[in-house]
């Protein structure tokens, strides 16, 4: 075997070049991407912009310049409850990594002042409010510093959600400290955010790296709402057994009732919203990081902070206000490459309350403009039948050459049928009704309904009453949020929500244009029939005669985890073990062949993995010997 001992020696950083710390620490054959280009660039001593999706590999980027140069590297990050997780997953690789933040009491953060001064620490962690104390400038300025990393660096942008005045600052570590090169890095994908990071943080010179921003891994599905809870549930149980994910929703209220039907349904399921507790809330996002296969229910303040490679799903039980947000939050998904589900419900009702908050909202005209805008282009990635993936990333500006065969609409392209006939009918009813009513009382009055408001409006008496009876609610409600999406009618937020025909219907009435809509599903895609369940599920399914070994790794991996109070992918990332039950390493060479394991790693869960492997291959020999 190779040098496994061989311990990094300040001064001898020469013979670590960056592939030979990919290899060794972190335990991976190849670079992804830019990766090999943004490290040489910051081994070299010059600036770097780099955009890369979520999951992308960032964090290699600066960490393994960081060790091939001489001295720390400092990474400044605002997410303080996530610093101690990702020093533990650095010293589970071996690297000699420590964090700076207001948890610390004064020795212990006296303590790591003290390893930075005698050159130990390879990687110290700082939220920008400490390191622009002059205290820590000082010390700083005194000590050996390898390069800066400016995570989250969109947090520099006024116009993002994510501002923090203090990033704005950050441009003084250029003149503090002209010679050490620096690194900002973000997820967030548009050009105005990236000229801001440029300017704002004195990085004219630095070389820029975008990627792409497909994340090929994550499986986009939109569906109609039908029965949300059913459809919720089914989804649950058919795919996603056991794993972790985020369920985000409007208000605070639906997620404390999804939250808790999900408690009574037997999930490990959590709130959070902005209305909670500090202590709730920072508790139930531990546990989300530290526990396996926890649901936690939110509203979007569940937000930047997770930083949880294995979150196998994100769905949404309400429309996002724009492709922005469902981008970022479906994101949250599947960072550690392997298969992840985005699903969002939506129905008509989403449309109408988002038509209303975005005419409601505050502001100058042409900001609610810019809202209706932004809102009409999620519509309009809903309502596609074409390849999801395409649309979303045309978006962004970025064009895929062929469809993805990994969203809904690839996958199962969607039934579309001659509605011209049945839309005329609703635009004649809207327009009978005076243009004075909402989607619930136009529909049934087209659907020849006895209610208090028909009787009281006379309707019974129109020519419409009755004429869509052959339909059902549901069907007649997608073909409104059809129309409404397509612009043939609006919701008019000043008349309660009551439904208007735009110019676009005249074609469409006088019988010169036809239109093809999607067919409503008759019951929730896939129900408990058991069968067609297998598609989305197959990447990540383990086969049954698998399952008792998968457990008992998952198991050994929990309990390491615990024995050290980390979350089990510090131990191993589910990739690693996928690969261990697969490759079934006998030996340290074979298991140092695993993606994710380093010679680090190996040290410390090597022989407890091997031994359990072993047992297994014995068991299993003793059954073919019967
Ligand atoms: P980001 O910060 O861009 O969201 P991370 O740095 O957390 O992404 O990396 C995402 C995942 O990809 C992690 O599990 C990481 O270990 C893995 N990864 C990164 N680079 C490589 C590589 N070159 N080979 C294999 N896995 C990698
Ligand atoms: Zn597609």
């Amino acid at each position: 075997m190779t040098d496994i001992t061989a311990s990094p020696v300040a001064g001898a950083r020469d013979d670590r070049s960056p592939h030979y710390i990919l290899e060794h620490t972190f335990g991976y054959t190849g670079f992804r991407g830019d990766q090999q280009a943004i490290i040489d660039t910051l081994v070299n001593g010059a600036d770097a912009l780099v955009l890369m999706p979520t999951g992308g590999g960032k964090s290699l980027c600066y960490q393994i310049p960081a060790l091939a140069r001489s001295g720390c590297g400092i990474v400044i990050s605002p997410l303080i409850a996530l610093m101690q997780d990702q020093v533990e997953a650095l010293r589970a690789a071996g690297v000699s990594a420590a964090f700076l933040n207001s948890s610390l009491d004064f020795r212990e953060a006296q303590d790591i002042e003290d390893q930075l001064m005698r050159g130990d620490l390879e990687l110290l962690y700082l939220a920008p409010e400490r390191l622009l104390q002059p205290r820590t400038l000082d010390l700083l300025e005194r000590a050996e510093i390898a390069l800066f990393a400016i995570d989250e660096a969109h947090c520099v942008s006024q116009w993002g959600h994510d501002f923090r005045a203090d990033y704005l600052q950050l441009s003084c570590l250029h003149q503090r400290f002209p010679q050490v090169p620096r690194v900002a890095l973000t997820a967030t994908a548009d050009q105005r955010t990236r000229r801001e990071i440029a300017q704002r943080l004195d990085l004219a010179e630095a070389r820029h790296f975008v990627s792409s921003f497909d994340r090929p891994n994550i499986q986009y599905r939109i569906a109609p709402k039908n029965n949300p809870k059913r459809q919720l549930l089914q989804f649950l149980t058919s795919e996603q057994l056991g794993n972790a994910g985020v369920i985000y929703c409007l208000s605070r209220n639906k997620v404390e009732s999804t939250a808790q039907w999900l408690q009574q349904q037997g999930f490990n399921a959590l709130p959070y919203h902005a209305g909670l507790s500090t202590n709730m809330r920072a508790e139930h996002q531990r546990r989300f990081l530290r526990e396996e296969g926890v649901i936690v229910v939110a509203t979007i303040a569940f937000g930047m902070g997770i930083d949880k490679p294995d979150v196998r799903f994100v769905a949404h039980l309400d429309l996002p206000k724009s492709v922005e947000a469902y981008y970022q939050e479906t994101g949250r998904a599947g960072r550690d490459g392997e298969p992840a589900t985005a699903l969002l419900l939506y129905g008509l009702e989403d449309v109408v309350k988002l038509s209303q908050m975005a005419a409601t909202s505050e502001g100058s005209e042409e900001h609610k403009r810019q809202e209706r805008q932004r809102l009409d282009a999620m519509l309009g990635l809903c309502e596609i039948t074409s390849c999801r993936r395409k649309a979303l990333l045309r978006y962004f500006n970025e064009e895929l050459t062929a469809d993805c065969g990994n969203c809904d609409t690839c996958l199962e392209p969607p039934a579309t049928w001659d509605a011209s006939d049945a839309a005329r009918k609703l635009m004649s009813c809207i327009y009978r009704t005076g243009q004075r009513f909402g989607a619930a009382h136009v529909i049934d009055v087209l659907r020849g309904a006895d209610t208090e408001k028909i009787r009281q409006f006379q309707h019974t008496q129109l020519s419409t009453y009755g004429i869509g009876a052959d339909l059902s609610g549901n069907e007649w409600r997608a073909i409104t949020r059809q129309l409404v999406v397509r612009g043939y009618l609006q919701v008019n937020p000043e008349a309660f929500n009551a439904l208007q025909l735009t110019e676009q219907c005249r074609p469409v009435l006088r019988s010169e244009e036809n239109l093809q809509l999607r067919t409503l599903p008759k019951a929730p895609p896939k129900t408990a029939k058991g069968s067609g369940e297998s598609r989305s599920r197959a990447p990540v399914e383990i086969a049954d005669a698998d399952i008792p070994l998968w457990d008992a790794l998952r198991a050994l991996r929990k309990s390491l985890a615990e024995e050290r109070g980390v979350p089990p992918y510090v131990v191993f990332h589910d990739a690693t073990l996928r690969e261990m039950l697969s490759a079934r390493p006998r030996n340290e060479a074979e298991m140092l062949a695993i993606s994710g394991i380093g010679d680090s790693k190996l040290a410390r869960f090597g022989e407890p993995f091997l031994t359990l492997l072993r047992e297994f291959e014995s068991d299993s020999a003793a059954h073919t010997d019967d």
